[in-house]
C-alpha cells in the first residue's frame, strides 16, 4: 500500500475525526477503559497518576529512541514506560495500576506494521509478591472480561465497524519462546535463538491462532534488565507477552522483576549500560523493594484488535504516527 494512503486521515485528523467510524471507535474506547478500570479495582489494584518525565525511563524499547527535555539544565526523558517507577509505587502499595503515557521514537520503517506510534498509553499494572504465572492468571481474565463487556455494551458499534469479536475463552494457550521459534520454522521463518520475534514473524505467528495467546519464557539477550532472570535456568526469563489473533500482533508484555541491586547490575554491566545513569533507580534498589509482577497492556493496541481496525491510528483520537507530522 501507498504510504499516502497507508496514513490517510491522520494529517488531517480534524477532518477525519468527523467520520462515523471515529465516533464508533471513540465510543467502545471509552468502554474499554472503563472495564479495564473496573475489572483492576474489583480485583484491589489502586490507580495512582503515572509520571511523564523524569530522570530516568525504560531502556528496553526495542530499536525506538527515547525523548528528552531539558529540565532546568538537567536532562529529563519522556517516559517511554513507567516501569521503573512501578517497582516505587509498591514501596507504598501492594497492587498498583496507572493510565501512562509513553513516547518513543520509533523508527520509521515501522508504519508499515501498523501497530507502531510516537504516542500511546499502556494500563500498567504491578504487583508485590506475585510470579509472572500470577500476571498471565490476572492478564488473561482481565482481556477475557475487557472483550466479554464490550461486545455486549457496545454490539451495535461492533456491528456497524463490521467486527465480528469472538469474546476468548480462558486459560489462553501459553507457549514458550523456544516452541513460537519452532512454529515459525516450520513455516519456514528463520528466527535465530536470542532475538526478539521480528514484526513480520510476530504477525505471522498471530494469523495462525483464533483466540490471543502468551509467548513466555523469552531469552535474556532478547529484553531489557527489568526482565527477571530464572534462578534455576539461567538466561530465561521470568516473563511473557499476550499475542492477539488474526494477525494483530503483541498486545501486552511484562513479567517478574529483577529486584536485588547485585542482580540488576550484573544485568545492566552485560547490556553494556552505566548504572550511573539510573540515579534514584539503584539506590532505591539497595534499599529493597519487594519481588513482583506486572505488565503493560497497550491501550491503543486493544481497541485496534477489539475494533478489527487496518491500523493503529485509527484507533486513537489524535494519533502520533512515527515520521509524519501531525496535530
Ligand atoms: P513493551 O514494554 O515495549 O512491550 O510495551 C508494552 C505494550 O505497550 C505493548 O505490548 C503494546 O501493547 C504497547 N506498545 C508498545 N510500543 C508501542 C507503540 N510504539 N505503539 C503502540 N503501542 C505500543
Ligand atoms: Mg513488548
Amino acid at each position: 500500500m501507498e504510504m499516502r494512503e497507508l496514513v490517510c486521515g491522520v494529517v488531517d485528523r480534524y477532518r477525519y475525526i468527523r467520520r462515523p467510524e471515529m465516533r464508533l471507535v471513540l465510543r467502545v474506547q471509552d468502554e474499554i477503559l472503563s472495564a479495564l478500570r473496573d475489572f483492576l479495582r474489583g480485583e484491589g489494584f489502586i490507580e495512582i497518576l503515572a509520571p511523564v518525565i523524569g530522570p530516568v525511563t525504560d531502556p528496553g524499547i526495542r530499536g525506538a529512541r527515547q525523548a528528552s527535555i531539558d529540565y532546568y539544565g538537567h536532562g529529563f526523558k519522556l517516559m517511554s514506560s513507567m516501569i521503573l517507577y512501578k517497582q516505587m509505587a509498591l514501596l507504598s502499595v501492594d497492587r498498583v495500576f496507572a493510565l501512562s503515557p509513553n513516547i518513543r521514537l520509533e523508527p520509521e520503517e515501522s508504519v508499515r506494521t501498523g501497530r507502531h506510534l510516537a504516542e500511546f498509553r499502556q494500563v500498567d499494572v504491578e504487583m508485590a509478591h506475585a510470579t509472572y504465572h500470577d500476571a498471565m492468571n490476572l492478564g488473561e481474565r482481565m482481556v477475557a472480561y475487557v472483550l466479554g463487556r464490550v461486545s455486549r455494551a457496545c454490539s451495535g458499534e461492533l456491528e456497524a465497524l463490521g467486527r465480528e469479536l469472538r469474546p476468548p475463552r480462558t486459560p489462553f494457550e501459553r507457549i514458550s519462546y523456544g516452541e513460537a521459534l519452532e512454529i515459525l520454522r516450520s513455516e519456514g521463518f528463520r528466527v535465530e535463538y536470542g532475538v526478539e520475534i521480528p514484526w513480520d514473524a510476530e504477525e505471522a505467528i498471530s494469523s495462525m491462532f483464533d483466540s490471543p495467546f502468551w509467548i513466555y519464557d523469552y531469552p535474556m539477550t532478547a529484553r531489557g534488565f527489568y526482565d527477571r532472570e530464572d534462578p534455576e535456568r539461567p538466561g530465561i526469563l521470568r516473563d511473557f507477552d499476550l499475542i492477539y489473533p488474526e494477525g494483530f500482533g503483541e498486545g501486552v508484555s511484562g513479567g517478574e522483576r529483577e529486584y536485588q541491586a547485585e542482580r540488576v547490575l550484573e544485568r545492566m554491566r552485560m547490556r553494556g549500560e552505566d548504572p550511573r545513569d539510573y540515579g534514584w533507580y539503584i539506590e532505591m534498589l539497595k534499599e529493597g523493594v519487594p519481588p513482583s509482577a506486572g505488565f503493560g497492556i497497550g491501550v491503543e493496541r486493544l481497541t485496534r484488535y477489539i475494533c478489527g481496525l487496518r491500523c493503529i491510528w485509527d484507533a486513537v483520537p489524535f494519533p502520533k504516527v512515527p515520521g509524519i507530522p501531525s496535530p
